[in-house]
């Protein structure tokens, strides 16, 4: 029986050991916050991520690792890849974590991206600023999450204000053009060791201050971006010879896409693959990582997921929902924080526009699917 050691302890790690029950997989987390999630095995308790005597005896007992958070420091992916495989790599696990390397990469790739500068002292801003304009975004390069690390620049005399607040991050700056984007798009792709390639049909995200709250699939009316953003997908992770499931976040401004940003791992925008594909995103990294045979990624119907931040809802609406589907993290409630999900599943739009709605209306959370409702 195979052993996945999975770094990090969140959601992401038990939604994967959750899928890789059924394949005869074991999984072995590590953390090292004590509350972590991922249930289906006692986490190994790190100090932190560089505690090598723990991750000494993890190596011994996986056969592969791989993310459930992917901050974790790249000397320790680098550490554990001498001792056991690491998937995905620790280069494209660096590039990921890194803004500014990432966005370089996305050009390189032929993917456009908002302009960008880079910006480590505050003579640097005022550079950026003269070069990228306003409105823009002052982001962390490093460390950023749920909108966190960020200042958004209405207007030049914001800059004190952004400097601040940002300008001590000691792993640098990136100023970004704010782009008035269409909408916002994600493509979940997965890659394996042999270098088969599959993605999901689009996704389409809506974010509240910066936490994503609602994502519907397929995203309609897409035409020509699904394969102009599988083909990017694809050029993306061959470059990084990528093995496993990412995201890659995308804004669609006068019908182009441009890239924001990837995630190395299982993405939230994805959570609606768990009953809304033939395969899930966490199945297929599992599969992926292991070099098993990938699952098909077509969508069953149409999907909504509603994202619960902060506390979990009644359940009751969602389960009374035809094709409804609860996620309940098991996490305590706090503000900000992502305790759980619910899918919404239906065979075409119009039913699926009407489950929504019916469970957005009992719960209170009109506002939360308005903008999904539209465009259904
Ligand atoms: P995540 O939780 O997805 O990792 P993050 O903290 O890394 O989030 P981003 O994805 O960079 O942050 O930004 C969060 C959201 O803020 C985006 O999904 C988008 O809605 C908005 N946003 C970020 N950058 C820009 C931009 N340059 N122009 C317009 N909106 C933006
Ligand atoms: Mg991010
Ligand atoms: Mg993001």
């Amino acid at each position: 029986q195979s052993v996945l050691g999975i770094l990090g302890g969140g959601q992401l790690a038990r939604m994967l050991a959750i899928a890789a029950a059924p394949l005869g997989v074991k999984t072995l987390v590590v953390d090292s916050a004590a509350d972590a999630c991922a249930g289906q095995v006692a986490p190994l308790r790190l100090a932190d991520w560089t505690d090598f005597a723990a991750l000494e005896k993890f190596a011994a007992e996986v056969d592969v690792v791989t993310f459930d958070f992917e901050n974790v420091p790249a000397d320790t992916a680098h550490w554990l890849a001498e001792r056991v495989a690491v998937f995905p790599n620790p280069r494209a696990l660096a590039v990921a974590q890194d803004r500014l390397a990432e966005k370089t990469l996305f050009r390189e790739c032929g993917l456009q991206t908002p302009a960008f500068e880079a910006v480590d002292t505050r003579e640097d801003l005022e550079r950026a600023l003269a070069k990228v304009g306003v409105p823009s975004i002052l982001k962390t390069r490093r460390l950023g999450y749920d909108g966190k690390g960020q200042f958004r620049i209405k207007q030049r005399s914001d800059a004190d204000a952004a400097w601040e607040t940002l300008g001590a991050n000691a792993h640098g700056l990136i100023l970004e053009a704010f782009v008035p984007f269409e909408r916002e798009l994600s493509v979940l792709a997965v890659r394996t060791r042999h270098g088969d390639f599959r993605v999901w049909p689009l996704t389409q995200n809506w974010h509240t201050d910066g936490v994503l709250s609602m994502s519907l699939a397929p995203a309609p009316e897409v035409g020509a971006l699904q394969a102009r953003a599988a083909a990017l997908a694809r050029t993306l992770a061959e470059q990084l010879d990528y093995v496993g499931v990412f995201a890659l976040e995308l804004f669609v401004k006068d019908g182009e896409l441009l890239g924001n940003e990837m995630a190395p791992r299982v993405h939230n925008s994805g959570h609606w693959t768990i009953e809304g594909a033939i395969t899930s995103q966490f199945e297929n990294h599992v599969r992926a990582v292991l070099g098993l045979p990938l699952g098909d990624t077509s969508a069953r119907g149409c999907s909504a997921m509603f994202n619960w931040i902060g506390e979990l809802p009644d359940a009751t609406p969602v389960l009374n929902s035809v094709d409804g589907h609860w996620h309940d993290y098991g996490k305590q409630s706090r503000p900000g924080r992502k305790v759980g999900h619910a899918n919404v599943c239906a065979q075409d739009a119009k039913t699926l526009a009407a489950r929504v709605a019916e469970i957005a209306r009992a719960l209170q959370r009109q506002d939360q699917a308005a903008p999904a409702l539209q465009v259904l």
